[in-house]
């Protein structure tokens, strides 16, 4: 027999009643209620957004657009695939479901348990973690309320921890404070102290960081970077740790999906804790994780004693109830999407050449005469120090913006100010998604240089920042090459296919 065919959602809605009612029903309400009823659109939820809201509609092809034609270089950004997005943009986003799978505080969770419990298994394999040694908690919101939910779960309000500078390639989250003002909440709620790249080297002081950790005594030890072109020494780390008794903490958020594809060193080796975004050089929707160990911690060398990690109930007890509500089942939907293309070949050769393509981008800079931080890169970006060339990173951030190259200013060793730092970040991620070569990549620096000259030029011919930046904008000549520039970068870079949606 015949399968009868379930009702549209449209007619579904209808059979509700309400809004949708037809005028005969209306007509027999009364003409009171028909009154106030009439001219009131119905409701389907089922029109596009291009219909539904042209005015968003419009920004978000605008943005589209200027992502198409635009040169990315954003270190921690990339672009999504299609898959995950559609993943992003489904009906997960309506389930409230707190609490972790099987142990939920709302009903109808049975799929949302399916999907998070998917998106663990696929987490610990593509690091290729043994679930007896590793758990993971897919749900943080991103990647600083990961952090905070590990702090949370490892630290006393008042505990010291210690993380990379943050003028020094470090992350706010790390612990960020000035002379006057405790800045980041991981200093306001906990007692932080930095360590430092060693200037003449532009490499993380290790012999600085484990003399500050015996006067300091941390709890925990954060090694992860958001600026820092070189590997971390992982082990080394660990040594100070085991000596001080503090936990270590890797924050892979920029570099998770080199780690996934085996071209980096894992910081699993070492760390007590992981923590991660997903949408870096992971590829996939905004969101973070947090690995954590399991199993035997340490063993009494005397008495053959086992400690046990008891990191499981912590951390998942400071993600929720202690810092989260609902999940986000459609970014964890997302994440598992990405995370099943991480662990594929494709995502591996995506890894290596973002690798070889760094490595082009340091090679073709040096050649022009740039001066890089740590002289090179063995990741996926680098930190160009432009105090050598006479001009600043704002500046050439700034410039750069007007002709379709998107970077941002960093600061570098031995820099005074945040607002004119001397360093400017480049990363491959991004554009390696659209299939950029070596070879595309020296084109990207040709053009930079050509930024950069231009940066100079109008320098020279201004004294404070805002002047420069209004010179920009009104000298004729200048709007000129900006134009001729951009026209050529953005014809450029529009012949390179773009993941996502094709129209959005
Ligand atoms: C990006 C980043 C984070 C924070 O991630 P958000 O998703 O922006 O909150 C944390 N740690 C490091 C090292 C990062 O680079």
């Amino acid at each position: 027999s015949q399968p009868v065919s379930p009702p549209s959602p449209a007619q579904a809605l209808q059979r509700c009643g309400g809004q949708v009612a037809t005028s005969s029903q209306r007509a027999q309400r009364g003409t009171a209620a028909a009154a106030a009823t009439r001219h009131v659109p119905s409701w389907t939820g089922q029109e596009s957004l291009a219909k539904s809201d042209p005015e968003m509609w419009t920004l978000v092809q605008k943005e589209k657009d200027r992502q198409c034609r635009g040169l990315e270089l954003i270190a921690s950004e990339n672009f999504c695939s299609r898959a995950a997005l559609e993943a992003l943009g489904s009906c997960l986003n309506n389930k409230y479901s707190e609490g972790y799978p099987g142990k939920r505080y709302y009903g109808g969770a049975e799929v949302v348990d399916q999907i998070e419990l998917l998106c663990e298994q696929r987490a610990l394999e593509a690091f290729d973690l043994d679930p007896a040694c590793w758990g993971v908690n897919v749900q943080p919101y991103s990647g600083s309320p990961a952090n905070f939910a590990a702090y949370t779960a490892l630290l006393q309000p008042h505990d010291r921890l210690m993380g990379l500078d943050l003028p020094d390639g470090g992350h706010l989250t790390h612990g960020y404070m000035s002379d006057v003002k405790r800045i980041s909440a991981t200093s306001i709620f906990f007692e932080s102290m930095p360590y430092k790249l060693d200037p003449a080297t532009g490499l993380i002081d290790y012999d600085q960081l484990e003399v500050t950790a015996r006067l300091f005594r941390p709890r925990l030890i954060i090694a992860g970077t958001s600026a820092y072109a070189r590997l971390i020494d992982y082990a080394r780390m660990k040594k100070v740790c085991e000596e001080v008794k503090a936990y270590l903490l890797a924050d892979m958020a920029h570099i998770s999906g080199l780690v996934a594809a085996k071209v980096i060193p894992s910081p699993f080796e070492h760390a007590d804790l992981v923590t991660s975004t997903t949408h870096k050089t992971l590829r996939g929707a905004r969101s973070g994780l947090i690995f954590y160990r399991k199993g035997v911690r340490s063993v009494e060398k005397k008495t053959g004693k086992e400690t046990l990690y008891d990191l499981e109930d912590r951390i998942n007890f400071a993600v929720f109830p202690s810092l989260q509500g609902g999940p986000h089942n459609h970014a964890i939907a997302a994440v598992a999407v990405a995370l099943k293309q991480a662990s594929s070949p494709a995502f591996r050769q995506y890894c290596q050449q973002v690798l070889k393509n760094a490595k082009a981008m340091a090679q073709a800079l040096l050649q022009r005469g740039y001066t890089l931080v740590s002289g090179g890169t063995d990741n996926h970006l680098v930190l160009v120090d432009l105090r050598p060339k006479g001009i600043d990173g704002a500046r050439a951030e700034r410039v750069l913006e007007l002709v379709s190259i998107t970077a941002n200013k960093n600061t570098c060793p031995g820099d005074k100010s945040a607002l004119t730092p001397g360093g400017l970040r480049l990363g491959a991620p991004a554009l390696t998604s659209r299939h950029f070569c070596e070879e595309d990549f020296q084109k990207v620096v040709a053009f930079i240089d050509e930024g950069i000259a231009l940066a100079l030029d109008v320098k020279s011919k201004t004294s404070k920042l805002q002047e420069f930046k209004t010179f920009l904008l009104q000298d004729a000549e200048t709007q000129q090459r900006l134009a001729d520039l951009r026209q050529r970068v953005e014809t450029f870079a529009r012949a390179f296919p773009m993941p996502g949606f094709s129209d959005r």
